[in-house]
């Protein structure tokens, strides 16, 4: 079967992507509702309603939206759509639709409608989509509510047409179901907190929102020979292999060549991509065979997000005409690098300016150094809850393991902002400008930072020239949970930072600027353990980061805890994010996703073994066997048959140990599924079911390094890693 699948795999014609007639121009964003288009299908009262609705965050009433929804159902219908659906991120970490025709039967005609209702607002049964408990029996109903900020769009099947309607998913008591309610609710945060200060700097700010450029990591493997994994199929991630005799080690995959197959897969999703206005840039292989990567030009952060929940769709999608399945696992293959999704974070003015940028005026110096420290102290200060927002057992793979970051949360700054750090601490380094006020000489800090050779790669949080990268979130991970607590914990600091700065103005009458500093200096001095600039990947840093007091939640349950902490609860519910309820039913849904996740890898385990590898190394056994019964009848002495007696002995050896390590698993299966209470049994899957797993697949794997390659069944490593 394997080799069958292979010859297969290897005699694949590359898929013709069609030629591509239309301009890049010309496709951009050709299937999204976006300005252009709302200019040509909407009235003005209805474009300036919505206009507004996306820059102040103004209500929409029904009247006008039912103008919005004609000049939508418009548009749509000009291309050919024929449905639409409110399309939502519930909790389950993937997208949901329910799609709607336009059309109803009407004196046996069929006519197309689209209500401002339809559009504003629907009530999907949707009841089997956690909620954490927030939806009891009577009282399940959960709503969609239109997000005008993320513009509607045209999803293209091969046999059709949908038009997509971005939007919240909320329980009947108006509580979060999804990802996106919180994320916009943590953008109000954080705009508020961070216009006032702002204040300080540049009288015309009334707006500042959140940038992000999500770079997505993935795997490709031939489609054929995923079929022939179980483990890949049902989880993900491969559950056995033994390791190729080459894998990264000669580090020549990382930004080479890519083979065409690969490249006409990537310009064909690049095409769809396009088309629904995602900007994508960047392409090139990763560090491990068969890995790559693409970044789009970052936006504003809540377009972002739907952007790449979109891209992760479209990956999979167009993956299957070229033969492939793309694999957005953080693992997928033991002991090779794994996939994340770097968070390349910023905070912009409605004015255009970008807050983490150093300027080369003092006064945009001293608000660039305003918002660089207080990031520092809130990712101090919220290490752990930023820790749990990047959770899940397939992150838990990854975090410390090869080329990830470690699960200790540190910050990366560059020598030259070092450097700076220290000399406000030690107030050196300052100057009295002509006021008398005192200044921070850092005028030399734009050159050194255009020049921005000062990377390490090796940072959970790295500062990279005018935005923070946060390296730890998974590949597979809606980003807005890390962005959500990201944008919230910068909202709690700032607001403290203007209390702070106002009350030390007014208690010592210091003069602004000078107050400013006074205040990051003690920041700086609470947080400064937390910027690290060695080595993140190695065990030294393990220690020290214990010695200065830092965390290092290595396993999902633990680091869900932070979600339920007073702290947390304390600042989602005073910016208004999330209520203490809502964060406690995403707790519980972790927790539970979690017990699924590892509960179906330990069932797999166990039927993969049963069903596969032990009948596999019994036959390969049995050869042995009467060979060495057969050689022993023909005179063959001890010594002649030592070779094949040796081989027996370690397949029996592993057998024996694997089904013995096997039947332990499956016992403590059985014991933590008897458990109620969701942390206890998330616990026992943590450290009773999963601790068996690696034991498990070293035997197997051991065995799959000896036993004939004729009998093996799965497709190996070097197969799935390397057929192009
Ligand atoms: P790399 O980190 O691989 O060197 P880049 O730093 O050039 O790549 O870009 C990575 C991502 O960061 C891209 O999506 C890019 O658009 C995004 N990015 C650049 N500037 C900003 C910013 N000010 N705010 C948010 N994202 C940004
Ligand atoms: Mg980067």
């Amino acid at each position: 079967m394997r080799f069958k699948a292979l010859e297969i795999a290897q005699s694949r014609q590359p898929f013709q992507p069609v030629k591509q007639e239309k301009s890049v121009q010309e496709l951009y964003a050709s299937n999204v509702f976006n300005d252009e288009a709302m200019q040509k299908y909407l009235d003005k009262e209805s474009y300036k309603a919505i206009k507004n609705a996306i820059r102040n965050g103004s209500k929409i009433n029904r009247e006008v939206a039912s103008h919005i929804a004609a000049g939508m159902k418009a548009w749509a219908m000009e291309r050919g759509v024929t449905h639409y659906t409110h399309w939502f991120q519930p909790l389950t970490g993937t997208t949901a639709e329910k799609h709607d025709s336009f059309f109803e039967p009407q004196d046996g005609r069929a006519v197309a409608k689209f209500s401002g209702d339809s559009l504003v607002q629907q009530e999907p049964d949707a009841s089997s989509l956690p909620s954490g408990g927030l939806r009891n029996t009577f009282e399940a109903r959960g709503y969609t509510a239109w997000d005008p900020s993320s513009p509607a769009f045209i999803y293209e099947n091969t046999s059709g047409k949908t038009l997509c309607i971005p939007t919240v998913f909320v329980s009947y008591n108006g509580q979060a179901l999804d990802y996106k309610a919180p994320l916009l609710k943590s953008l109000q945060a954080l705009d508020k907190a961070a216009s006032a200060v702002c204040k300080y700097f540049y009288s015309d700010v009334k707006k500042v929102s959140a940038s992000l450029g999500i770079e997505q990591e993935y795997f490709l493997v031939d489609k054929v020979l995923y079929n022939q994994r179980p483990d890949l199929i049902q989880c993900g991630r491969t559950l056995f292999g033994y390791m190729a005799a080459k894998n990264q080690q000669m580090e020549d995959h990382y930004f080479g060549s890519i083979p065409d197959r690969v490249f006409n897969y990537m310009y064909d999703f690049e095409i769809e991509a396009l088309k629904l206005g995602i900007p994508l840039r960047t392409r090139h292989n990763e560090v491990a065979p068969g890995q790559y990567e693409c970044a789009p030009q970052f936006e504003e952060i809540n377009l972002a997000v739907d952007h790449n929940q979109l891209l992760m769709d479209l990956m999979d999608e167009v993956a299957n005409k070229h033969g492939f399945k793309v694999l957005l696992h953080e693992k997928p293959f033991a002991g090779i690098n794994g996939s994340g999704k770097h968070n390349n974070w910023s905070l912009i003015t409605d004015t255009g300016i970008n807050l983490l940028s150093p300027g080369s005026k003092p006064e945009s110096s001293l608000s660039f150094l305003t918002f660089f420290v207080n990031t520092i102290k809130a990712v101090h200060d919220n290490a752990d809850l930023i820790r749990a927002s990047i959770a899940s057992a397939s992150n838990d793979h990854r975090l410390g393991a090869n080329e990830a970051p470690p699960a200790i949360i540190s910050i990366f700054i560059g020598s030259t902002l070092s450097n700076l750090m220290e000399n406000i601490l030690s107030g050196k380094k300052t100057d009295k400008n002509k006021e008398g006020e005192k200044t921070i000489n850092i005028a030399q800090i734009p050159e050194i930072l255009v020049d921005n050779t000062d990377r390490n790669r090796t940072s959970p949080f790295a500062f990279t020239g005018n935005k923070f990268e946060l390296r730890a979130v998974g590949s597979s991970k809606n980003s807005s949970s890390p962005m959500t607590v990201l944008n919230t914990a910068m909202a709690d600091q700032l607001t403290r930072f203007k209390n702070d700065v106002d009350a030390l103005i007014k208690k010592k009458s210091l003069k602004k600027n000078e107050a400013i500093l006074q205040i990051l200096a003690g920041y700086l001095k609470d947080s400064k353990r937390i910027l690290f600039e060695g080595n993140g990947y190695s065990d030294e840093w393990v220690k020290e980061a214990a010695k200065r007091g830092l965390n290092n939640i290595q396993d999902t349950p633990e680091a869900l805890k932070a979600y339920i902490s007073d702290k947390t609860v304390e600042i989602m519910t005073a910016h208004d994010v999330l209520t203490k309820e809502e964060l406690h039913a995403r707790y519980h849904i972790e927790l539970e996703d979690y017990v699924k996740k590892i509960q179906i890898e330990g069932r797999l385990i166990d039927e993969m073994v049963y069903t596969s590898i032990l009948p596999v190394a019994t036959k390969y056994q049995k050869i042995l066997a009467d060979t060495v019964i057969a050689l022993k009848e023909a005179g063959m002495t001890k010594a002649d048959i030592s070779a094949q007696t040796e081989v027996l002995k370690e397949v029996s050896q592993n057998l024996t140990a694997l089904k013995k390590i096997t039947d332990e698993m499956i016992e403590a299966r059985k014991k933590a599924n008897a458990i109620e209470n969701i942390e206890n049994k998330a616990n026992a899957y943590c450290n009773e079911v999963r601790i068996h797993f690696d034991q498990i697949r070293s035997h197997a794997d051991k065995l799959e390094r000896i036993i004939d390659d004729k009998l093996w069944e799965l497709p190996k490593y070097r197969e799935l890693l390397y057929i192009k």
